[in-house]
């Protein structure tokens, strides 16, 4: 009788499995595992799910790599989760905000589960904006649980352990550089050695390290995309206490403003406060910059810096207009041997610095290149943003009457820029492509910024497949 029961028991497996579709998943980041997960929590057989990541798993990644493996970027390194439908990318379009709120819970119950400690997790969520900047900017409030960063490797191995238990196969170190929309595979290269697998549906949850290869493929394909904006502005630099009266209310506070009829808002992006510094980035071999606060003590400095970027709609390509902003506001020098400091000619590239009251840039020891230019310079710049630099000018000039010490002590870093990538057309009740509905784009490779956002796409899909 038991073994008449287990042959029944066997049969049905069986047959359930033939009914469920074999599920690839490229990118075992914040998106990838969330949807693995989702699936799992369902019943989905493990070893249908399939999981292909360059990077390692939890156990063999170093703690300073910090854009590929298991959980991804920001879940690995830094593990703020914001909750809030108006922060880090869009969730709340394709699904609606009652949905996307049921989501981004679902995310943050799941980090919560392998957390080893989960009473640790702190919420902040201020709820007022402050009057005195009132008349002038809006405060935008939204609550952030701080997972703990000395936390975040550790839930990593556990939510590994718990996918691989149940079947779930992954691929590390294995980069997917071909995918045959039509046929239904996926080609990985492994140890300089080619891998195959077939997929039925597929999750493409790349991230911002994938984007050049999702690029690619919208551009073989030829996959519609979502109208952007551009997004540009400068990275805004003064000493801390000036603003420390919005920071004791919100430390990564987020000031905006709109104009609606013009197409354009603003706000301020990334604060960085106390060891602030600011970052060049080096993208289609132009400077920009961007900012971060460094953990160490010693390097405190007591610095507030963010950016003041400017959504900027209607402009046709936005891409190019961008590109050619940035590239505006470079400056470029050949430097003939006999001036080289090693005796070899070489191209000085550098974006640039501008303080009204000749601060000088706090960059740390890195060495970073930048130009420093007076007023007149400035005036190039301002014809290079044709016309939206005013925009900028302005929210610098009501700072200063929102913040009174400021003044003239600050300096701008010209430009920060975001090349948004271009997003393509899906369909908004499972994120598939509109012309290939059995693949599923997710996460910062669809039109996440962030952890909730990204893990919200992978659930949204995983729910749909269910
Ligand atoms: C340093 C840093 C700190 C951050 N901190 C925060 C934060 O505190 N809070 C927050 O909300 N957001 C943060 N973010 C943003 C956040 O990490 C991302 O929005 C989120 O991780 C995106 O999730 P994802 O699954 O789309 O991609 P990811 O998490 O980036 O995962 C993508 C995965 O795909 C893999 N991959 C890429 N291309 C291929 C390929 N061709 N073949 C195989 N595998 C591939 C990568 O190895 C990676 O593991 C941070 C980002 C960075 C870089």
């Amino acid at each position: 009788m038991a073994d008449k029961k287990h042959v029944m028991d066997l049969n049905l497996n069986i047959n359930n499995k033939m009914k469920k579709k074999k599920i690839v998943i490229v990118g075992g980041g914040v998106a990838g595992i969330c949807a693995a997960t989702k699936l799992i929590d369902n019943n989905y057989p493990g070893e249908l799910i399939t999981i292909i990541d360059m990077g390692k798993d939890p156990y063999e990644r170093p703690p300073d790599e910090v854009m590929s493996g298991f959980m991804g970027c920001g879940l690995w390194s830094d593990g703020k989760l914001t909750y809030h439908t108006a922060i880090g990318g869009q969730l709340s379009k394709y699904c609606g905000e009652k949905k996307a709120y049921n989501l981004m819970d679902q995310v943050i119950e799941m980090v919560k589960r392998f957390h080893p400690k989960p009473e640790a997790i702190m919420y902040s969520n201020p709820t007022e904006e402050p009057d005195f900047i009132k008349p002038y900017f809006g405060l935008r409030l939204f609550g952030v649980y701080h997972i703990g960063t000395d936390y975040l490797h550790e839930i990593g191995k556990r939510w590994y352990d718990y996918l691989v238990s149940k079947g779930v196969q992954f691929h590390w170190e294995t980069k997917v550089n071909y995918i045959d929309f039509n046929d239904n595979y996926i080609v990985g290269e492994v140890q300089e050695k080619n891998i195959d697998w077939h997929y039925d549906e597929l999750i493409f949850a790349v991230g911002k390290s994938g984007i050049d290869f999702a690029q690619s493929l919208a551009k073989q394909y030829e996959l519609p995309d979502e109208p952007k904006s551009v997004q540009i502005g400068v990275r805004f630099e003064a000493p801390q206490h000036h603003f420390q009266k919005l920071i004791d209310i919100s430390y990564d506070f987020k000031l905006y403003r709109k104009f609606e009829d013009k197409g354009v808002s603003l706000r301020s992006f990334c604060t960085n406060n106390n060891a602030a510094y600011v970052a060049v980035e080096e993208t289609y071999g132009d400077y920009s910059y961007n900012g971060h606060a460094k953990k160490d003590p010693k390097y405190k400095n007591d610095m507030t810096n963010f950016g003041i970027l400017m959504e900027i709609n209607g402009i046709e390509d936005p891409f190019e207009w961008s590109r050619n902003v940035v590239n505006q506001c470079n400056v470029s020098v050949d430097i003939p041997s006999s001036h080289s400091p090693t005796g070899e000619s070489f191209l000085y590239k550098a974006g640039l610095y501008y303080s009204p009251s000749f601060r000088q840039p706090s960059f740390t020891s890195e060495n970073e290149p930048v130009r420093v230019i007076r007023l007149t310079e400035l005036s190039k710049i301002v014809e290079a943003f044709g016309g939206y630099f005013d925009y900028i000018r302005d929210f610098i000039s009501d700072m200063k009457k929102v913040f009174p010490t400021l003044e003239d002590d600050w300096g701008i870093y010209i430009p920060e820029v975001k090349y948004l990538s271009p997003e393509p057309l899906v369909n908004y009740n499972n994120l598939s492509l509109t012309k290939y509905p059995n693949v599923h784009f997710v996460g910062d490779a669809l039109s996440a910024r962030g952890i909730t956002v990204s893990g919200a796409h992978g659930i949204y899909v995983a729910e749909n497949l269910i």
